[in-house]
């Protein structure tokens, strides 16, 4: 049984960890590794083992550094399933096609440049057909139900409170005689979040891969937040001006434009218009309305280390911190070793563990 942190490992984005257990291979995740131009490109377009002999992959949300380079595994051979939450499956038919979009004109871009200095021109990443093909290998699947994605090993996604369909896996592997429950958290959402769910902590793990964005602060309360939204609106209203928010995840524009309805309901802001000047965000709106199971019912307080309430340090003997900065995922490393937790790993990308 052995875990590779193939890409997310030692910063945010590009999340890629492989689970190798009985002879198959499963993936957690294909993110798009999101940087310099010529960087990014290197690390999409390789991949630390071949993509044609993994059995499954595993998806825990639609964010684009989790799932973003899925269309390129395809395109480089991976013809198996792609598990994940029905609600996710709707978001990525928006955004990889998105995705595949805005490569496409990224290239025509370069390519202008190349053209006029007689260079070659160069492919984009994935296309659009690509995209197509690797949402074709999507298999949505339900909340709190296992589900069996290789030989010994059973999926259970459980919500994640951090987008719409998002969720943390808990894996269940049989080899031979020994038996391991691995949690992968996904991004870990926050509770008190409008429309969303309070994220499910994973129960009774012995290993858990982990994120550690934000690991070194401590969110304000959702309270304050729209506190200081009222107060920006007031002002700038009173004073005549225009309020342009840059709201560029997906999850984020329809959390907000759910805030503003509710604060001009409380009568808290005045009953000014909202333009969303996106076509992805109006999209994914459609795909909010369409996945109402994954609204939120109720609401209370819960801090981001709470999400390992059911975890105790005697239990749990591992944790990998994948997904964060150094400052921000070495900082959660010391808070989770003070609090007991054993064993705590910050691993290198492309590092090996054996469980
Ligand atoms: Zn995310």
């Amino acid at each position: 049984m052995q875990l590779q942190f193939c890409g997310g490992a030692r910063t945010v984005t590009g999340s890629q960890h492989l689970l190798s257990v009985n002879g198959h291979q499963v993936l957690l995740e294909c993110g798009l590794y999101q940087g310099r131009r010529s960087e990014a490109n290197e690390k999409n377009q390789h991949f630390a083992y071949d993509p044609a002999a993994l059995d499954a992959v595993l998806l825990s949300h639609a964010h684009i550094d989790h799932s973003g380079n899925l269309p390129s595994l395809v395109a480089r051979g991976y013809r198996g399933p792609i598990y994940a939450t029905s609600a996710t499956v709707g978001l990525c038919q928006l955004m990889l096609r998105d995705s595949a979009y805005l490569q496409e004109r990224d290239i025509e871009w370069v390519n202008k440049i190349r053209r006029r200095r007689g260079e070659p021109l160069a492919e984009p990443l994935y296309s659009i057909e690509d995209a197509e093909e690797a949402l074709r290998c999507f298999v949505g699947v339900q909340y709190d139900r296992s589900v069996q994605v290789a030989p010994g090993v059973q999926a259970t996604f459980l919500d994640a409170g951090h987008i719409l369909g998002s969720a943390g896996i808990v894996l269940e592997i049989e080899s031979g005689e020994r038996k391991l429950r691995l949690g992968f958290s996904g991004d870990i959402g926050r509770p008190d979040m409008p429309v969303l769910r309070d994220p499910q902590p994973l129960p009774d793990v012995d290993a858990l891969i982990m994120e550690s964005t934000y690991g070194n602060r401590l969110h304000s309360p959702a309270n304050d937040v729209a506190e200081a939204l009222v107060l920006a609106i007031c002002e700038t209203a009173a004073g005549g001006g225009r309020i342009i928010i840059p709201a560029f995840a997906v999850g984020r524009t329809q959390a907000l434009v759910y805030e503003l309805h509710k604060l001009f309901d409380q009568g808290r802001i005045p009953d000014i218009p909202i333009f969303v000047d996106s076509p992805l965000a109006t999209n994914a709106t459609e795909v909010f309305r369409l996945h109402p199971e994954c609204f939120d019912r109720e609401t209370y307080q819960r801090e981001l280390l709470d999400y390992l309430a059911f975890n105790r340090p005697d239990q749990l003997k591992r944790i990998f911190l994948v997904h964060g900065e150094p400052d921000q995922a070495l900082a959660l490393k010391d808070t989770l070793l003070s609090q007991g937790y054993p064993q705590v790993d910050y691993p290198a990308p492309g590092e090996i563990f054996s469980l």
